[in-house]
Formats: structure tokens, sequence, C-alpha cells
């Protein structure tokens, strides 16, 4: 069975804390042959980096997630006092280091109570980081597409729409555009038609898969955590949906995200 590429994944999350390093280790043994771990602040982004280091397996992204404007034990509010601008000054030496393939997580939240201007700026500034470095930005976009669309429009970077929850009319242009659609987990849920819908409409060129773990486990796991391995079950179900076999969906996008994220 060919290889998974999971472009979005969040290992440093307590759920992970019991087995971290066995579960991380056994990814290649077990279909998993390429990571991005996405980090959400400067405290994260050091442990990102760690990751790297220790797994061949393992990439990162870098980068401010709008949710750590508000989260008590974000190092954006811990260490910083709110701070985004001097905490992306902090990050941006980590850039340098060459398993920093990308800017993420960052983008906007509409779900959540956080400052609209607060984190309008804090992602354009991401953006304008992402135009600078010439690398790919991973984007997080809940409840929020037209403003986060009309950015994307803006600055056109290099990226992935991540967890994908838009229609299938705007996968088109975004992917016409040159971006990248990420699907998970909850392409196999129930409710899933509008995901279903895009996923239909983005080309296999521009597809890549991820699980968001530890959330957004796919059936027959949903609610469980969820972790890299078992994307085997979003790719059949892509399959099904793009009407090819589910090894095509895997090698596909994990050439996909090979490009992306200029890894060899
Ligand atoms: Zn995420």
């Amino acid at each position: 069975m060919p290889q998974i590429f999971d472009t979005h994944t969040h290992y440093l999350a307590q759920q992970f804390d019991a087995d971290r390093d066995a579960l991380l280790a056994a990814l290649p043994q077990n279909g998993v042959g390429l990571v991005v771990d996405c980090a959400t602040d400067f405290e994260s982004s050091e442990k990102v980096i760690a990751l790297c280091e220790k797994y061949p397996h393992i990439y990162g992204a870098l980068g401010i997630h709008p949710e750590s404007i508000i989260e008590e034990d974000a190092s954006t509010r811990a260490c910083f006092g709110g701070d985004w601008r001097a905490e992306m000054a902090a990050i941006r030496p980590l850039y340098e280091h060459p398993k920093v393939v990308a800017i993420g997580e960052c983008g906007l939240d509409y779900y959540w109570p956080i400052p609209k201007d607060e984190q309008l700026a804090l992602f354009e500034a991401e953006l304008r980081l992402a135009l600078e470095l010439d690398k790919p930005i991973i984007v997080h976009d809940r409840e929020a597409h037209g403003d986060t669309y009309a950015l994307l429009k803006k600055y056109r970077p290099k990226g992935v729409v991540h967890c994908y929850s838009g229609s299938a009319d705007d996968a088109k242009w975004l992917t016409a555009q040159g971006l990248y659609i990420g699907f998970g987990g909850v392409v196999t849920f129930k409710n899933a038609r509008k995901t279903i819908e895009a996923a239909a409409a983005v080309p296999l060129d521009k597809m890549l898969i991820e699980t968001d773990c530890p959330y957004m486990a796919p059936v027959p796991y949903r609610g469980k955590r969820c972790d890299s391995t078992l994307l085997t079950y979003v790719a059949q179900k892509l399959a099904e949906i793009k009407n090819v076999g589910s090894d095509e969906i895997l090698t596909r996008t994990f050439e996909n995200g090979k490009v992306l994220f200029g890894i060899d």
C-alpha cells in the first residue's frame, strides 16, 4: 500500500502525552511516510522543531493560531502578554530550520470570541511573512469564509486551506489560484454533504489529506483520539467521491504534499 502524507497534525497535544514517542516512532511502519506538525504559538514552535529533529518523517509549520490570542496558556498571552507582533519576531529565526516547511497554523476563527481586528491583523502579518519567506501558509478558516477568501485573493500565497468547510464553487477558484485544499475526517461524517461536494470539485492535483489530530477522527472512530494512521478511512471516502482507487488518492496526495512543502 502507498504511504500516507498527513499534512496537518498537532502531536504536541496532551492527548499524546502517554504514548507520543512510541506512536511517532512507529508511524512509518504503520504506513505514514510524512507528517507536517503544526505549531500554534512560540512555545509550540520550539517544540515542533524538537519533534522534527527527533523523527526523520516529521516536518514542521510555525505560526500563531488565532485562538492563541485568547487562550490563557498559549505563550501569546502567557509569555508575550498578548503582543503577537513580539511573538512573531521571536518565532522568526526558527524559520531558518531546514525542516520548517510552512507558516501556520494561522487564519481566522469567528466561532470563538476572538477580537476580529486583532486576528485580521495577525493573519495579514502571517500572509506577508509567507510571501517574504516564499513558504506555503497553512490556513485555518472557521466560520470566516468571506474575510479569509478576501485576504487569500489579496495576497495570493502558496498554501493550503486546511479542514476545508467552504462551498464547491469556492473550492474551484481557490484551486484555480493555486491553493491546495485539505480534507480530513469530516468527509466521512454523516452530515458531510457540503464537504463531499467540495471534494468532488477539487482536482486531484490540488488535494491534500490531513487529520488535524488529536481531533476529527474519521468514522468509524469519530469522537475518539485521532492519529495519522486513520487517514486510510479518509482516503477510502475520497476514492469513492473521485471514482478512483484509494491507492491513487494516497499516492497523489503524498506527491502533492511533497510539491507544496518542497520536500524531496
Ligand atoms: Zn490544526
